[in-house]
């Protein structure tokens, strides 16, 4: 069985834009852009997606999102609150949308939850990257955010490890 693109394919640019906010805390540099409410403002003004409403809310979905890929040590996250969205019927159809620049990365999530492949979004393992992409690979088989850094930087960890005993 081949599983080429298909129509149901999401918008890379709706990944894009769900990967951005996921990866706003910053393993590597040790930062967390979610921790000032001006440089969320900001974020959210850039890309044009909604009110900003509250930081810390929108912290805790973040978390919650990256906890759901699988992000290690995030198994306790606090679930801010149902997050309304709407309903609109537009041209082309029925279509949820939300106001909030939260409730808009939501519904991007659950429409690749609803389309079966937000298992494809991943949380890179190495402890110092934690960087969360978007497994294109056909079986979803990649575990790491890029094959040339992460991968080889845990291959030779791993060499290290055996090495040593
Ligand atoms: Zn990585």
């Amino acid at each position: 069985m081949t599983e080429g693109p298909s129509a149901t394919s999401p918008h890379d640019a709706e990944i894009e834009l769900l990967l951005a906010f996921m990866n706003t805390a910053d393993a590597e540099l040790g930062t967390d852009l979610l921790d000032s409410g001006s440089a969320w403002e900001h974020w959210v003004a850039e890309r044009g997606i909604g009110e900003p409403g509250d930081v810390r809310a929108a912290r805790q979905v973040r978390d919650a999102l990256r906890a759901s890929a699988g992000a290690p040590g995030a198994e306790r996250v606090e679930w801010p609150r149902p997050w309304p969205v709407a309903v609109a019927l537009l041209e082309g159809g029925p279509e949820l949308t939300s106001e909030e620049a939260v409730g808009t990365l939501l519904l991007t999530a659950t429409r690749l939850a609803v389309l079966g492949t937000w298992n494809r979004v991943k949380i890179c393992p190495a402890d110092t990257c934690l960087w969360a992409f978007y497994d294109r690979s056909r079986n979803r088989s990649r575990a790491w955010c890029s094959m040339r850094v992460c991968g080889n930087r845990a291959k030779s960890r791993n060499w290290r490890h055996r090495a040593r005993r």
